[in-house]
């Protein structure tokens, strides 16, 4: 009984804990303890975009708790199904930059691979939520390596997804060797939010891989709320820079999640604690069915001037939004 317990409480290897992330809204209800009549909303929404939610993840919520902020990332709500004006499929122009299939080439010097459409976690506001992944060949990746090596002012890869650290270290491996046949391609940069939802797949075997490869490496992690932040997370960053890479984090401003100067600021504060810097403070892209989750711009104005008045410099990360067509992110002052 003890061995059942303790395999039930440490999987096997994280693609059995990923395997094994909750699904169903029913089964997300009941082990929070949440009022029932959650359920027919939250099947209606998952019906458009299904939830998917770590258990490691749903341990560092609060039980019977519906604002808890972790949940409310993950919680398919009736709010997903209104139509709002000028909420749509594709908020940040992503299909009209795309330079090859899988290749996102808006800005100068970097260019971003759509490496997998895979995620450890359904972010119940993800820019991305719609995205035609099966069009995009995500996962072949000679067309987009191809056009990379065709334009020799791309510096930087980003692997973006999906989430790159979906993808097993073989197939991570088999994508580095075809980087060394980019040498203008110096950084490397990985946009994953595994190492938050799911700390077990920061393995020895990734670590290595990462440690081995001859570019510098950044990996931009997406945490919200400082209780995303455990032990765990931080045996996992370690790891990560451990490796060699830089730790930034980047979040997106939203309602009921994050939308005072004391989440901000605590966020903040836990990120240095494990060693990340803040980057990017988002504003919400508006993809449909997020419409809820929006911070008007003028209270984000005020949150983040009151969060420079708070933490030093360095711990204020910039406020963006996202603009097609726009040859950076856009600074909101
Ligand atoms: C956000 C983004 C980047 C990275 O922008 P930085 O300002 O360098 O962090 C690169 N390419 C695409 C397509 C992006 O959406
Ligand atoms: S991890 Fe990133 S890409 Fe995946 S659902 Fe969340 S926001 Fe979207």
């Amino acid at each position: 009984m003890i061995t059942a317990k303790l395999l039930a409480n440490h999987p096997a290897s994280w693609q059995d804990a990923l395997r094994t992330a909750i699904t169903d809204p029913a089964e997300l209800l009941a082990v929070l303890g949440l009022d029932p009549g959650l359920l027919p909303a939250a099947q209606a929404a998952a019906a458009r975009f299904p939830l998917k939610v770590p258990r490691g993840f749903v341990a560092r919520m609060r039980r019977g708790d519906c604002a808890d902020p972790l949940l409310r990332q993950v919680l398919p709500l009736g709010d997903e199904l209104s139509e709002a004006e000028g909420f749509v499929a594709d908020p940040v122009g992503d299909l009209a930059a795309t330079a090859a299939p899988g290749l996102l080439h808006k800005y100068q010097g970097r260019a971003l691979l759509v490496a997998t459409g895979a995620c450890g976690v359904h972010c119940r506001y993800c820019f991305r939520r719609e995205f035609p992944y099966g069009e995009h060949q995500a996962g072949r990746w000679s067309t987009a390596l191809a056009a990379i090596a065709a334009d020799p002012s791309i510096r930087e890869l980003i692997l973006s997804g999906g989430d790159p650290l979906s993808l097993s270290n073989a197939r991570l491996s088999e994508l580095g060797s075809r980087l060394a046949e980019l040498p203008q391609v110096t950084r490397l940069r990985i946009h994953t939010r595994q190492p938050v939802v799911l700390p077990e797949r920061i393995d020895q075997g990734l670590i290595d891989w990462l440690a081995g490869l001859p570019l510098q490496k950044v990996v931009v992690i997406h945490a919200n709320h400082a209780a995303e932040l455990d032990s765990s997370v931080e045996d996992a960053l370690r790891g990560l820079a451990g490796a060699g890479a830089t730790l930034l984090n980047q979040s997106v401003l939203l309602r009921g999640v994050n939308d005072s100067v004391d989440a901000l600021a605590g966020l903040s504060e836990r990120l240095f604690a494990a060693g990340v810097l803040p980057y990017y403070l988002h504003l919400l892209d508006r993809v449909r069915g997020s419409a809820h989750f929006e911070v008007p711009e003028s209270a984000a104005v005020a949150l983040h001037a009151a969060l420079r008045d708070r933490l030093p410099g360095y711990l204020v990360p910039r406020l963006v939004r996202e603009l097609s067509g726009e040859g950076s992110k856009t600074p909101v002052a």
